[in-house]
């Protein structure tokens, strides 16, 4: 399969979400994919209250649907290769993304967040 987005933003952490929600507030009729695989988001801060027994872990997972702002496509797959010649994301099941190529100031921006191994 093959699909195209405005803008595409790999990882849906703390990076990934703030910067979805804030270019949504800047412009609510922009076409943004977010690719992330993960269905729980960790807030990470509180993990050092949680090492000193003073925060419920518990606390710190919360389901990735609440936060992904709406009108964002959330696509559930992992980023596995970058093409930036052709402005395309190659996902592991094999689905291809593409970057806009109307051109808009903001529509050939690919924004990566930290990415490490689940
Ligand atoms: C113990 C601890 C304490 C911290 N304390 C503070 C603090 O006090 N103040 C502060 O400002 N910061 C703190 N930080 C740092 C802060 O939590 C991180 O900087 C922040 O969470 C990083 O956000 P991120 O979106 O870049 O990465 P993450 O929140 O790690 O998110 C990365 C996302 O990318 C996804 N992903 C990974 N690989 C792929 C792939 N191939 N394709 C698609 N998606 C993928 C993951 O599933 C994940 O959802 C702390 C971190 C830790 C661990």
């Amino acid at each position: 399969m093959e699909k195209s987005h405005q803008i595409l933003i790999i990882g849906g952490g703390t990076a990934g979400i703030m910067t979805a929600s804030q270019l949504l507030k800047a412009n609510p009729k922009l076409d943004i994919g977010l690719i992330e695989p993960a269905n729980k988001h960790y807030y990470q801060p509180a993990w050092t209250l949680v090492g000193a027994n003073a925060y419920d872990y518990e606390k710190t997972v919360r389901p990735m649907k609440d936060l992904i702002p709406s009108g964002v496509s959330w696509i559930r797959d992992y980023a596995e290769t970058l093409d930036p010649e052709n402005n395309a994301v190659v996902t592991r099941n094999g689905n291809i993304y593409l970057i806009c190529s109307i051109w808009h100031p903001l529509s050939e921006l690919l924004i990566l967040s930290e990415i490490h191994p689940l």
